[in-house]
């Protein structure tokens, strides 16, 4: 019987590198960002995949319409290049709050984000000290 294979995210992990920070910040001429908006630490967000590069978003834009700033980066080597995609157009179709939009780029290979698991960010969400530092920060806010 042909079971369904669990699907989760890729999670290979890099670090962006100096060079390609400077280009981050000044990526889009009119908008240059602060260092503290660039995501150094990177985890790729694509559905597990064995061939091709991986992708992690590294800033977002204040105009969302622009896309977002991604940095890309062959198994085993650092990130080697940094550009302004496009946001992927697809969401899951349903209606309210249960809608979800696809949090990866235009044209990206594998599944739409919603289409599979990410289990280490799960764990962390249903986590006791998750609930915990959630409440803690209610608190502050009230
Ligand atoms: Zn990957
Ligand atoms: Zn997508």
């Amino acid at each position: 019987m042909p079971g369904t294979r669990p699907r989760h995210i890729c999670a290979a992990t890099a670090r962006l590198p100096l060079p390609l920070i400077v280009l981050v910040l000044d990526i889009v001429p009119d908008e240059p960002a602060h260092p503290m908006e660039v995501i150094t630490a990177l985890r790729c967000g694509l559905e597990s995949h064995s061939t091709g590069p991986h992708f992690d978003l590294v800033r977002e834009l204040t105009d969302a319409s622009r896309g977002e700033v991604w940095a890309r980066w062959e198994n085993g080597n650092e990130p080697d290049r940094v550009s302004v995609l496009a946001d992927c157009p697809a969401d899951n179709g349903r209606p309210g709050p249960s809608n979800d939009g696809c949090t990866l780029f235009a044209r990206h290979p594998g599944g739409h984000s919603y289409e599979f698991s990410d289990p280490e960010y799960d764990a962390m969400r249903t986590s006791p000290a998750y609930e915990q530092l959630k409440a803690e920060i209610d608190n502050r806010l009230r």
